[in-house]
């Protein structure tokens, strides 16, 4: 530093020491609290893990949002060529808890995001009542485009149908991306589509939901799409079954 710089930085902090005088301050430095070393050695390593959280969720931001783009972009099966908007999925890169549907429907590809239209809705719902958000947790489906029955016309109403067997063979890794950055506990699968794109089982759902099941060594539970849930309301009891579980399995790592 030169030797004026030193001086105006002097002749700076003698101003507002004065000025500090003249307000009636007679104190202008508190010691640091002092601190046993075990303490010391507790907020060391508090804030290494501060540090790494911080550290990991910016990576898996960084990473989804790269995937990001590569969908955005992607036409790699004939569902791309029509859909308004991908869907890539929303909510928090650093969660336990992902919900993973079949695919986008028209409220959604007009949006960007998945689970926004009536069932989406319900399904935002039955997170709050577990003491959670959109945002806490992560909402994907399987294809992220909107698999239409008129593929020439997105603004149709009533033109939504699952995805086929082949279109979430081919848009699953996009999925097995996500979850590889997210590293979930459980994944909940929600209906028969999501549910055997993953499994490739053959049981029907009310067979196979509330079972514990595995995919790419990630514990899967299987419960009925919130769209089954607003046609018969009586479902709706069992789908709370299935949550209650989950939310156990969270808590206390069992299930
Ligand atoms: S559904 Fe998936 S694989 Fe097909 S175009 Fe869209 S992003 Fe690509």
């Amino acid at each position: 530093m030169k030797q004026s710089e030193y001086f105006k930085i002097l002749k700076l902090t003698k101003r507002s020491l004065e000025e500090y005088k003249n307000w009636g301050e007679t104190e202008i430095y508190k010691a640091p609290i002092t601190r046993n070393p075990i303490e010391k050695s507790i907020l060391k390593k508090e804030r290494q893990k501060t540090f790494t959280t911080t550290t990991k969720v910016m990576n898996s931001n960084e990473e989804l949002r790269q995937l990001e783009e590569q969908v955005n972009s992607c036409q790699k099966c004939p569902l791309g060529k029509n859909r308004l908007n991908a869907v890539f999925g929303v909510g928090s890169s650093n969660t336990d808890l992902m919900f993973v549907g079949e695919g986008p429907g028209y409220d959604e590809d007009h949006k960007g995001e998945p689970f926004i239209g009536r069932a989406g809705q319900l399904l935002t719902k039955i997170i709050e009542a577990m003491g959670k958000t959109r945002e806490t947790v992560y909402i994907a489906n399987i294809v992220k485009c909107h698999p239409m029955i008129d593929p020439s016309n997105p603004e149709k109403r009533a033109n939504d149908r699952p995805p086929t067997q082949e279109e979430m063979e081919v848009c699953r890794h996009y999925l097995d991306m996500q979850l590889d950055i997210i590293k979930p506990k459980i994944i909940v699968t929600l209906g028969a589509s999501s549910t055997k794109g993953l499994l490739n089982n053959g049981e029907s759902i009310s067979e196979i939901r509330g079972a514990v099941k595995e995919y790419n060594g990630i514990k899967l539970m299987p419960t009925y799409h919130p769209a089954a849930l607003l046609r018969n309301p009586s479902l709706k009891k069992f789908v709370w079954e299935d949550m209650k579980k989950i939310m156990r399995f969270l808590e206390t790592g069992k299930i």
